[in-house]
């Protein structure tokens, strides 16, 4: 097999021994005669595999009791409908939520929501090209606000929170609700500290078609009428997620995921070699200025690395002899050009060190 390091932001490398596995498994799963595909969602060998990932992933992350875990549709962008239309209700209407607008996906969420409340940018990186995450102090946060929405990992931009936001933890105070698609399982977290986490799953998890929103019990209840039934949180959480039918292999797939990094150590041991492959990365960016990476140290994501060419003329001879070099995907997002390497969990450091010998050799180092 051609040995290749996927650098795509998603749908993303996943590791090779899950991959392994779900091959194996593919024809006969476990000697019960069926694809994992072909069973139903309602049968005993679904039920046990869906048990099995939902309590994996409440270990790695710790997921406190009082809160539930939803295996969802409609991606991340469906969140950002799904959210509002579950919290809106949760205060006196109209209902005003929070925004810290970090980079593109933040941007996303804004609009949508709009839709269906009133919207107060709190604070924004636009001004400085969304290249930081502005500080707590600087927020102009509304009192009373349905919630304020985060995405703690801006997958375009390439901006990470490293901290947490500190409004309030319990009913009662405004809940943080988090866009963790895009680095979710790659570092520790409270989870205790936000009210709903969601995450699409093509990045850190497993395939495209599942989406994961952890919701504290006491905001499961909040949902405007015209919130679509198969998106009402708390007909969702009473159905064990099996409202309709689910994607069921893509949860499959995302449970051999939570296996593998048990094995491996769980999150905190994730988070160790991401920090060391992201170490590697910037600094052979930061070597001299033939790579320019924009975005303010403290803010760097550890998972999406997106940098430019000081010589934008040489995009695609340097993409054409990455992909020789069977480095690939590591073109920029269409909307701010360049390029971008995404570091996933699944991105061994073996492949990071071929990215950055290649950096080195192209820029004649
Ligand atoms: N939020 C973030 C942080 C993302 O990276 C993405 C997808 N790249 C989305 C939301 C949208 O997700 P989806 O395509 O699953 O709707």
């Amino acid at each position: 097999m051609t040995q290749v390091f996927n650098f795509s932001a998603g749908p993303a490398v996943l590791p090779k021994a899950v991959l392994r596995q779900a091959a194996d498994e593919m024809l006969d799963w476990h000697g019960s005669g069926m694809s994992v595909m072909e069973m139903s969602h309602r049968g005993p060998e679904f039920i046990a595999i869906h048990r099995q990932a939902e309590a994996d992933l409440r270990e790695l992350l710790a997921i406190p009791a009082n809160y539930r875990v939803l295996f969802m549709q409609g991606g991340g962008l469906g969140q950002n409908a799904i959210v509002p239309l579950n919290l809106a209700g949760r205060t006196a209407q109209p209902a005003t939520i929070d925004f810290v607008h970090t980079g593109s996906w933040s941007g996303k969420s804004v609009k949508e929501a709009a839709r269906y409340a009133a919207v107060n940018v709190a604070a924004s990186g636009a001004a400085g090209g969304f290249t930081n995450v502005p500080p707590q102090s600087e927020w102009q946060l509304t009192p009373g606000a349905a919630y304020l929405h985060v995405c703690t990992n801006e997958t375009i931009d390439g901006v990470e929170f490293n901290f947490v936001p500190d409004v309030g933890t319990s009913a009662g105070d405004t809940p943080v609700v988090a866009d963790m698609s895009s680095h979710i399982l790659s570092r520790t977290v409270d989870v205790s500290k936000y009210g709903v986490i969601f995450a699409g799953a093509q990045k850190n998890i497993g395939p495209a078609g599942l989406t994961l929103a952890i919701v504290r019990d006491d905001l499961l209840d909040h949902a405007l009428p015209i919130c679509p039934g198969v998106f009402n949180w708390r007909a969702v959480a009473d159905a064990d997620s099996m409202l309709n039918t689910p994607p069921t292999y893509a949860i499959y797939i995302a449970g051999l995921v939570f296996a593998h990094l048990k094995r491996l150590g769980g999150v905190a041991a994730m988070e160790r070699m991401n920090i060391e492959k992201a170490r590697l990365l910037y600094a052979a960016l930061d070597a001299d200025d033939f790579y320019q990476n924009r975005v303010a140290p403290d803010a760097r994501s550890r998972m999406n690395v997106p940098f430019y060419l000081r010589d934008e003329s040489l995009n695609d001879q340097f993409l054409a002899g990455a992909k020789a070099r069977g480095l690939l995907q590591l073109k920029g997002h269409k909307s701010v050009g360049g390029m971008r390497a995404s570091i996933y969990n699944a991105m061994p450091i073996e492949g990071v060190q071929a990215l950055v010998d290649y950096l080195n050799e192209f820029a004649g180092r």
